[in-house]
């Protein structure tokens, strides 16, 4: 018989994938952390039964919630990255050259632990020498960070339930805003505008409170619920269409879905989500 596991959306509708075995499983202070091994994703990350990222179709999100701030703002010397404990959105920022320091907050050393031991494709950049990885909560470490200023700030954090709640509230968009330099730019994956369309207006309304420039984007995750996602480009002054090509260019030839096409089409939003952010 074969075992099925279930991700139940908002008691509305459910996304089954086919186990073949259980990988590791742990509860830990925060959440219930599983890995599990799939038919069609390879191995899945889920957190709290609810699917974070698999090998399979990992690139979609990493790529698209990196490249499109580290190809246009003029400085990615110094990267924060909040959440993202499978270790696919360092490895993704650590990949251009100009990047000399990444420093990774993360609230749970069990996500991190058995990613590191797990999924090891995912989080290729463990080793590197820029790499910093403080285990932490990313409200408080923001609030109370006092050194240099950063260049890009990537919030990769799951939905904005229990300890990830702060993650998508004013207050700690402002104190990244004050954390960045004059020309930096802050990205963070806001849900499904499909599915989750309150939650995105919420993320981009509270962006609005802290940045002058906001963008959202678009690109597909096919493990999400229903496959289409959303990220947000906040800055004060920086246009996300202007993209530094020979920078891009590089990083193109390493990505799977990325590309400056893809990276122009994604800033392009459908008429649906033009009147519903218009309206607010
Ligand atoms: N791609 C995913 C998504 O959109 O569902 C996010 C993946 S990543 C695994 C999310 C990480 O954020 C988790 O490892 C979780 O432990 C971490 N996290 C949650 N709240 C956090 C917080 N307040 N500070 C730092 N990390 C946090």
């Amino acid at each position: 018989m074969s075992l099925w596991y279930y991700e139940i959306f908002e008691n509305k509708s459910r996304l089954g994938l086919k186990v073949n075995k259980t990988v590791f499983q742990a509860k830990s202070e925060f959440q219930t952390v599983e890995i599990f091994e799939t038919d069609l994703f390879g191995k899945v990350l889920a957190l709290d039964s609810t699917y974070q990222t698999s090998v399979g179709d990992e690139f979609y999100y990493h790529e698209m919630i990196v490249h499109p701030a580290l190809t246009t703002a003029p400085q990615i010397r110094r990267v924060l990255v909040i959440g993202g404990g499978d270790g696919g959105s360092v490895r993704e920022v650590l990949r251009h050259q100009e990047v000399n320091h990444v420093t990774m907050v993360e609230i749970d050393a069990v996500v991190v632990d058995a990613c590191k031991k797990h999924l090891p494709e995912i989080g290729q950049a463990w080793s590197d020498p820029r790499l910093e990885l403080l285990i932490q909560d990313g409200v408080a470490f923001i609030e109370k960070y006092n050194g240099g200023p950063f260049d890009v700030i990537i919030i990769d954090g799951p939905d904005p339930v229990g300890p990830a709640k702060g993650l998508f509230k004013y207050e700690f968009y402002r104190d990244c805003c004050e954390k960045l330099s004059p020309q930096g730019v802050l990205v963070v994956q806001s849900e499904s505008p499909h599915v989750s369309s309150e939650s995105f207006i919420d993320i981009v309304s509270e962006l609005k409170k802290a940045f002058r420039a906001v963008h959202p984007y678009l690109g597909p995750v096919p493990i999400y619920p229903c496959g289409g996602w959303s990220y947000v480009y906040a800055s004060n002054q920086l246009n996300p269409l202007k993209i530094i090509d020979q920078r891009a260019e590089r990083i193109e030839k390493a990505c799977r879905y990325y590309n400056r096409d893809i990276h122009r089409a994604a800033f392009a939003l459908p008429n649906n989500l033009k009147r519903i952010l218009n309206s607010k």
